[in-house]
């Protein structure tokens, strides 16, 4: 997994705040955050190995952050920061709805020409690839056919969702598996409804890599499309206190499923699973499952308690 780490304050508010009506804050918390971390994260705890190439900022949330990662069944490689730089911050205001405002203040990340262990990375069977450079996303995509044919890799869609269509389009058609929710989908084929998304990613299947697609819908659950077949797949019930990290796990989700070999239905509702149980709690990673609690989980037996 390369990407992004960051470190997430939670700032719990009685209500969603409203022009002329504000909201008080009721509590406050701290976690690790971003979505490559957030994705390794999940792999670890489910027991794949990751390798997570990723970088700090030099300041005490960059600290805090490492500390956190090491205590996880995780390869961590951190790539330094060019200059003296901060650590992407996120401050997230969420509300009991659960709603969610993210303010954003963006630190070090990372940049084509970064050392990064290429070796290493494409001896693993599955890249994701969430980086917001595109002349690292697409050195990295430019790699594969001739240094590992055999890895797969997957884009999260979030960095190409902020691209003007073509660019996205072009890129996106290069990643083996599309993962992302129905927003990112809309914005990266210009689409406003996700059925028209859904249409419009299948169309360019044909023209490139891409052998799924996968679009989550939050309490709707999600679509997985090949070219021969798409499936909807329900959520699950569950009580949501904060769904940051929703997105991520449902994308570590779809990475096991697929290292597992799984058919598209069983593969959605694992990812649907992952998705679900990343709401009960707040942050990202607070409530990620180890694979006896997901397939718990999955098999209705039991509830992941922490
Ligand atoms: P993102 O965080 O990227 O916006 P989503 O909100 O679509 O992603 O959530 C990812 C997945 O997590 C969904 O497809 C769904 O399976 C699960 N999920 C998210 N919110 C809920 C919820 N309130 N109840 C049940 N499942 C949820």
């Amino acid at each position: 997994v390369i990407g992004s780490s960051s470190w997430d304050q939670f700032l719990i508010l009685d209500r969603f705040p409203r022009p002329g009506v504000g909201a008080v804050v009721t509590a406050c918390a701290e976690a690790g955050g971003g979505t490559a971390a957030n994705v390794a994260v999940a792999l670890a705890r489910l027991g794949v190995r990751p390798l997570l190439v990723t970088t700090v900022g030099d300041d005490a949330w960059g600290q805090r952050l490492v500390s956190e990662l090491s205590r996880e069944q995780l390869e961590l490689h951190l790539v330094p920061p060019r200059a003296q730089s901060s650590t992407d911050y996120c401050t997230i205001l969420v509300s009991p709805e659960p709603e969610r405002t993210i303010l954003w203040s963006p630190g070090a990340r990372l940049r084509l020409g970064d050392p990064l262990p290429l070796e290493r990375v494409f001896q693993c069977r599955v890249v994701v690839i969430d980086v917001e450079d595109d002349d690292l996303r697409q050195f990295l995509l430019d790699l594969p056919a001739h240094v590992a044919p055999r890895t797969r890799i997957v884009g999260p869609l979030t960095h190409l969702a902020t691209l003007p269509c073509e660019r996205a389009r072009r890129l996106a058609i290069q990643h083996d598996v599309l993962i992302g929710n129905e927003d990112e989908a809309c914005a990266v084929t210009g689409c406003t409804s996700v059925d028209a998304a859904l249409e419009a990613l299948r169309r360019w299947m044909p023209l490139g890599a891409t052998r799924l697609v996968a679009i989550s819908r939050g309490r709707d659950g999600c679509i997985l499309a090949t070219m021969r077949e798409t499936v909807r797949v329900p959520a699950f019930e569950v009580r949501a206190i904060d769904p940051t990290g929703a997105g991520d796990a449902f994308a570590a989700g779809i990475v096991y499923g697929l290292l597992r070999r799984l058919p598209l239905s069983e593969l959605g509702r694992l990812a649907n699973a992952m998705g679900a149980l990343a709401t009960r709690a707040l942050g990202a990673r607070a409530a990620l499952p180890t694979r006896d609690e997901l397939e718990a989980f999955l098999s209705g037996v039991s509830h992941v308690h922490r």
